[in-house]
């Protein structure tokens, strides 16, 4: 049995071909799954019975399992999404005025353990499916319709999403096959339709899995930042000691040979008197120089437990002016969904860790001197 979720057109083509049927079928079926958001094989109405049997005894449509629906005081609104084995991700809705914006999962945890992170700080379980990643956006469309959302794009006959970020949990590179899978399906005229300019996938910085993704789908392109030096950015983002900044900002200049915007978004989290001096937003400014880049500067968000505090505003106005200063354009995001721990950073679901026990160190014990 195959969940429709999980298959992209190339996956359906096999399918219908094994069933010996037409391949408009394809374009058919996408049409009802991810246009109109059916729940069940029945609901294809131009699908003639006989099929519609046939192909509901090969195929469903298995949507995700909601645990928990909040909606924040601003109209975010979080879906806890069960993924079997005591494990649930989170997606968010992020609503604006002119679009839609879902904050997708794309792991069950997240191995690389950044410690300004809540998913990285619970650990690991699994990658998700294609079906669990492409079913948050399902879930949502339908779920945002269902309860008659509002807004000038759906009455215009759009869907309500309009905007993908795959910036929940994990490290989508990591889980590379699958999330490509998914990409391809959001962008797919017959599914999602979205351009490549609405979906955006942020990434601490897998280096070789970059340049696949330039290769197999280039949307739009986040990398997480977050130190102007090797030997903070190590502290704060490991996997910075297996690829390091020289590689990281190589890899985001090559990737914008394919990628259809002109330019790469770092993010940037503000970490009270860890990177947010005037002098660091310089010495950024000057390592980045070869890359056609915007910035983003996210207020650190606090969860329990954290060692790191937020940097007071004045402070991450003072570095965003050293940026702009320099020639930059530089952003501050705008915290959403704070009061039901939806914002960026927050996202914790239920990880049950199964690699805690066993980290793979990823540099020799000792460390290289680096030069600063
Ligand atoms: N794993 C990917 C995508 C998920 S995180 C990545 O790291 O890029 C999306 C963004 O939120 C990243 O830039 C991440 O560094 C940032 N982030 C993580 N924890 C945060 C927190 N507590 N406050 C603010 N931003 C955070
Ligand atoms: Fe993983 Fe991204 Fe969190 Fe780092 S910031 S632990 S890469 S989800």
């Amino acid at each position: 049995m195959i969940n429709l979720l999980d298959q992209d057109a190339a996956g359906l083509a096999a399918f219908f071909a094994e069933l010996g049927e037409k391949p408009f079928r394809v374009k058919q079926v996408l049409h009802w799954v991810h246009q109109r958001f059916a729940g069940d094989i029945a609901a294809m109405t131009d699908l003639s019975k006989p099929l519609r049997e046939k192909l509901a005894a090969a195929a469903e449509i298995r949507g995700p399992v909601v645990v928990s629906d909040t909606t924040a005081a601003d109209g975010t609104r979080k879906w806890l999404l069960d993924v079997g084995g005591g494990n649930a991700v989170e997606a968010v809705f992020i609503p604006e005025d002119d679009r839609g914006t879902l904050c997708i999962s794309s792991q069950a945890g997240c191995a690389l353990d950044c410690g300004f992170c809540s998913t990285g700080k619970q650990g690991f379980n699994r990658n998700l499916t294609t079906a669990e990643i492409v079913g948050q956006l399902w879930h949502a469309n339908r779920a945002l319709l269902a309860d008659g959302i509002t807004a000038p794009w759906v009455e215009q006959g759009r869907a309500p999403i309009t905007n993908v970020v795959m910036m929940g949990m994990g490290e989508p590179l990591a889980n590379f096959d699958a999330v490509v899978r998914s990409l391809r399906v959001f962008l797919d005229d017959n599914a999602y339709g979205l351009s490549r300019r609405r979906v955006t996938l942020s990434t601490s910085g897998l280096v070789p899995a970059i340049d696949r993704l330039a290769e197999a789908c280039p949307v739009a392109l986040a990398v997480s930042l977050h130190a102007p030096t090797d030997a903070l950015r190590d502290e704060i983002v490991p996997i910075n000691r297996k690829y390091p900044l020289a590689e990281l900002l190589a890899a985001s200049r090559r990737y914008l040979e394919r990628a259809p915007r002109d330019f790469v978004t770092f993010e940037y989290v503000m970490l009270d008197g860890v990177n947010d001096a005037p002098a660091q937003a310089r010495a950024l400014a000057e390592l980045v120089r070869d890359v056609p880049c915007k910035f983003n500067l996210i207020p650190f968000n606090p969860f329990p437990g954290t060692e790191f505090a937020t940097s007071p505003r004045p402070r991450i106005l003072a570095f965003q002016k050293a940026l702009t200063d320099a020639g930059y354009v530089a952003t501050i995001r705008k915290t959403r969904g704070e009061d039901i721990d939806a914002a960026c950073g927050q996202l914790a679901g239920r990880v049950l860790d199964k690699t805690r026990r066993r980290v793979v160190r990823i540099r020799p014990a000792t460390p290289a001197p680096t030069a600063h």
